[in-house]
C-alpha cells in the first residue's frame, strides 16, 4: 500500500511508516465497520468518509436518508451549508473529505420519528457505535476534534445551550490525550441557529478558530 497523507492521497509523507501504518489499520478498521450490523432498529448501509490519515476529525450525528444511497455522509443539504462553512477557512467540499476523517455519532440511518423528522438514535445505538468512534480516534489520534450538532457535542461536552459552548475551544481529555474540541451547530436547513444571532456571529468565531488551529493549518499545508 502507497502512504497516504492528510490530503488523502499517495505520495510523500514526512513519516512514511507510521503514515502508512495508520493508513492500513483505517483501512481494515473502515472494512469490519462497513459490515456492522449491531443495531436492528438501524437502516443501512453504514456511512462513513473516507479512510483518510488526519489530525482533524469531524463527528457529525447520524446520516439521514439521502447519504446511505450517497454513500457518504453530508451529502445533502446540510452538507452544503456546512461544507459553505469550511470553504470560508480554506477547504472546500471535495478537498475536505480528502483530507478531514469523517465520523459520526451513528453510522446508520435512524429512519423516521414517526412524529416528523428523522428518529433520534437511542442511547444503546449511540453505545454500542461508539466503538467505533473510539477506534478512530486511537488510530488517528487527532489533536483537533469538530463535533457537529448537540448529539455529537454531547459525547464530549457537558450539555448546555449552544450559546454557551460554540465559539470556544474546549482543551479535554479524550480516551486520556489533551484534545481541542471545537463545537459547531448542526447545518440543517430546519435550524435557525446559526443564521440568526447570536448563532451568527458564535459560528464565525468558531471558523476562526479552527483556521488558526495548527492541525486545521497543518491540513492546508500538506502536499497536494
Ligand atoms: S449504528 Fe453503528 S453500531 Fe449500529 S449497526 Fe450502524 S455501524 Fe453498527
Amino acid at each position: 500500500m502507497s502512504c497516504r497523507s492528510a490530503n488523502g492521497r499517495p505520495g510523500r509523507c514526512p513519516r512514511a511508516g507510521t503514515v502508512t501504518n495508520t493508513a492500513q489499520r483505517l483501512d481494515r478498521h473502515q472494512a469490519q465497520l462497513k459490515r456492522c450490523r449491531l443495531c436492528p432498529s438501524m437502516l443501512g448501509p453504514v456511512v462513513t468518509g473516507a479512510p483518510v490519515v488526519s489530525p482533524v476529525l469531524l463527528i457529525g450525528q447520524a446520516p439521514g436518508a439521502r447519504e446511505g444511497p450517497a454513500g457518504r455522509p453530508f451529502a445533502w443539504t446540510a452538507g452544503k451549508t456546512l461544507f459553505s462553512w469550511f470553504a470560508r477557512i480554506g477547504l472546500h467540499e471535495e478537498e475536505f473529505r480528502k483530507r478531514i476523517y469523517m465520523a459520526a455519532v451513528c453510522r446508520c440511518y435512524p429512519g423516521k420519528n414517526p412524529r416528523g423528522g428523522d428518529r433520534v438514535p437511542s442511547q444503546d445505538e449511540i453505545a454500542n457505535c461508539a466503538r467505533w468512534l473510539g477506534a478512530e480516534i486511537r488510530v488517528l489520534r487527532p489533536t483537533l476534534i469538530l463535533p457537529v450538532g448537540k448529539l455529537a457535542i454531547a459525547q464530549f461536552l457537558t450539555p448546555r445551550p449552544l450559546r454557551d459552548i460554540v465559539g470556544r475551544i474546549h482543551r479535554i481529555d479524550v480516551l486520556d490525550r489533551p484534545t481541542d474540541v471545537v463545537p459547531l451547530p448542526h447545518p440543517s436547513g430546519a435550524s435557525t441557529w446559526h443564521r440568526t444571532e447570536p448563532g451568527q456571529s458564535l459560528l464565525a468565531t468558531a471558523l476562526r478558530l479552527i483556521g488558526s488551529h495548527p492541525a486545521w493549518k497543518k491540513v492546508i499545508a500538506s502536499p497536494p
